[in-house]
């Protein structure tokens, strides 16, 4: 079979400069999208994310206004700034890079960011705008990416049967709700599914989002299916791998993501299109 190997670093490219040509307009008309990039802490991880969503900013033309705060800042500060971010006209996304340190309650800083400057799209909120099928507003990143992939790659999710490994709030559920608003069959499937070979097998779409190296493999999958993968493993080697095992089920695939290479480069891709979105919502 000629499998496609859906190339998301080209995608999430053209993305980027499909944004710079949208942020330079906005710009004559006195609009200057702004983006509050908050990370608390020493996560190497978080700095590397961090780093890169604001290389993006300067790709596109956004601006970035940076946070760096110690890992002893209290909630109470933390909220603080947040509030004040809020009332920031200048500033139009407020990102609060995950995860926090352990004395600072996640949901409760990301329940205070304002649901219109919410770019990550994690507030309730916003949440709840998806899970109704009100598509204008933010988009969850990662699961918008996959859409955008999908898509771009002239493929119809329309009444395809899609199956997504993973229900977490970040991914899973999100992509399941994304797949669905789009006329897609959807099935979660998560660690109590029974019978988890023979329903990925009945996938014509099938996004694995586990977090487990090679998890999917070419029995899972049936002939000419669309295949996204979500996982980011790093293997002993240091090598990074995803959650289906590629180099066995591409032969199968009529469409395949890769890792890296695949969704990882489209989320901040969608941030940067939430940031743009906010600027004239
Ligand atoms: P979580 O750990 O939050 O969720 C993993 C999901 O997989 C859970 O729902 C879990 O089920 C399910 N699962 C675990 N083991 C099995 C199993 N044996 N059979 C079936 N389901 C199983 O992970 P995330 O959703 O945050 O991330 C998933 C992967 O995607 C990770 O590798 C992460 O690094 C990557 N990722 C990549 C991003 C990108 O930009 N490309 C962005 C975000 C994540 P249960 O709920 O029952 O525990």
């Amino acid at each position: 079979m000629n499998t496609l190997i859906i190339d998301g670093k080209k995608i999430s490219q053209d993305i980027k400069n499909e944004l710079r040509e949208e942020v330079d307009n906005l710009k004559k008309t006195g609009v200057n999208p702004g983006l509050a990039v908050i990370l608390v802490g020493n996560n190497p991880a978080s700095k590397v994310y961090v780093s890169n969503k604001k290389k993006a900013c300067e790709y596109i033309g956004i601006r970035s206004f940076s946070y760096e705060l110690p890992e002893e800042t209290t909630e109470e500060e933390l909220l603080k700034l947040i509030n004040d971010l809020n009332n920031n006209q200048e500033v139009h996304g407020i990102l609060v890079q995950l995860p926090l340190p352990n004395h600072i309650n996640e949901n409760k800083v990301l329940l205070s960011i304002d649901p219109s400057k919410d770019v990550d799209c994690f507030h309730p909120y916003n949440v709840g705008m998806i899970s109704i099928g009100e598509l204008n507003g933010f988009l969850p990143c990662t699961p918008a990416g996959i859409i955008e992939l999908i898509k771009r790659s002239n493929i119809d999710i329309e009444g395809k049967k899609c199956v997504v490994v993973g229900r977490s709030n970040i991914v899973g559920k999100p992509v399941a709700n994304l797949l669905l608003s789009h006329n897609g069959t959807v099935t979660i499937c998560h660690s109590r599914t029974k019978n988890l070979e023979e329903i990925c097998k009945e996938a014509d779409i099938l996004v694995a989002a586990i977090g487990k190296a090679n998890f999917i493999t070419e029995n899972m999958v049936k002939e000419g299916a669309v295949l996204i993968d979500v996982g980011i493993n790093r293997l002993e080697n240091g090598k990074l791998c995803g959650d289906i095992d590629f180099e066995n089920c591409k032969n199968k695939a009529m469409a395949i993501t890769p890792v890296p290479g695949g969704v990882g480069p489209m989320t901040i891709a969608m941030l940067m299109k939430n940031c743009v979105k906010a600027a004239i919502m």
